[in-house]
C-alpha cells in the first residue's frame, strides 16, 4: 500500500469551487483510501519568463490518499478529472488553469518516466505546495533526484520564502 499526496490547484473560473470539488472527487477515487486533506491556501502565480504575464491568484491544496493502484493509471485518471473541470491541453506550461493535479509523492519512491517524474520537480521549492504539505505530513522526508538521499520537509521550507502564501480556511 502507498501513500501517495496530490498537489490541487487553480486560478479561473472560481477556483475555490474547483479546489473543493476536486478535493470530493480525489476522496473517492475507486480503490483508493482518502486520508487527509490540507486547508485551502492563496497564491501568487509563479513568475517565469515562459509564464504569460498577470495571471489571477491560484487557490492549493495538498492531499493524501492510500492505494494499491499503479502510479501511471492514477495519472491518467486524474487527467480525466483536470479535463472534466475543463482544462485543455494547449501546450502552454504555467498557464491560467481551471484544475491543475500534480502527484507530488509516492512513499519514498524516485520515478523517471516520460509522464511521471516523482518526486514532482517543482515540489522542493514551491511554498504553495511545502507549506500544505506541512500541515498535514510535518515529519515527511523527501528523496531528492539528485544525491538520491532525502531532505526533511522543514529543511525545505527553512530553504523557502512563503512567498505571500495565505491560509484562508479548512477545506
Ligand atoms: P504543470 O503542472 O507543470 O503546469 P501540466 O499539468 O500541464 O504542467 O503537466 C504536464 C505534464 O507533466 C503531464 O502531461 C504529465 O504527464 C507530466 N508529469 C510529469 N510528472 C508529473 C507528476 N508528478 N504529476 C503530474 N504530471 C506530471
Ligand atoms: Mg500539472
Amino acid at each position: 500500500m502507498a501513500t501517495i499526496y496530490i498537489g490541487i490547484g487553480s486560478n479561473l473560473d472560481n477556483p475555490l469551487q474547483h479546489v473543493r470539488q476536486a478535493i470530493a472527487e480525489l476522496g473517492i477515487l475507486s480503490e483508493c483510501r482518502f486520508l487527509t486533506a490540507s486547508g485551502l491556501y492563496k497564491s501568487r502565480p509563479l513568475t517565469s519568463p515562459l509564464a504569460p504575464p498577470s495571471q489571477p491568484d491560484y487557490i492549493n491544496a495538498v492531499l493524501a490518499i492510500e492505494t494499491e493502484r499503479d502510479a501511471l493509471n492514477l495519472l491518467d485518471e486524474l487527467q480525466a478529472i483536470e479535463r472534466q473541470h475543463g482544462r485543455v491541453r494547449d501546450g502552454e506550461r504555467w498557464g491560467p488553469r481551471p484544475l491543475d493535479l500534480d502527484v507530488l509523492l509516492i512513499d519514498d519512491k524516485i520515478i523517471n518516466h516520460a509522464r511521471l517524474i516523482i518526486p514532482h520537480p517543482g515540489l522542493h521549492e514551491r511554498s504553495f505546495v511545502l507549506y500544505p504539505l506541512q500541515e498535514i505530513a510535518p515529519d515527511l522526508s523527501i528523496p531528492d533526484h539528485d544525491s538520491q538521499k532525502s531532505v526533511s520537509l522543514q529543511e525545505l521550507i527553512a530553504r523557502c520564502d512563503d512567498e505571500g502564501l495565505e491560509r484562508l480556511h479548512d477545506a
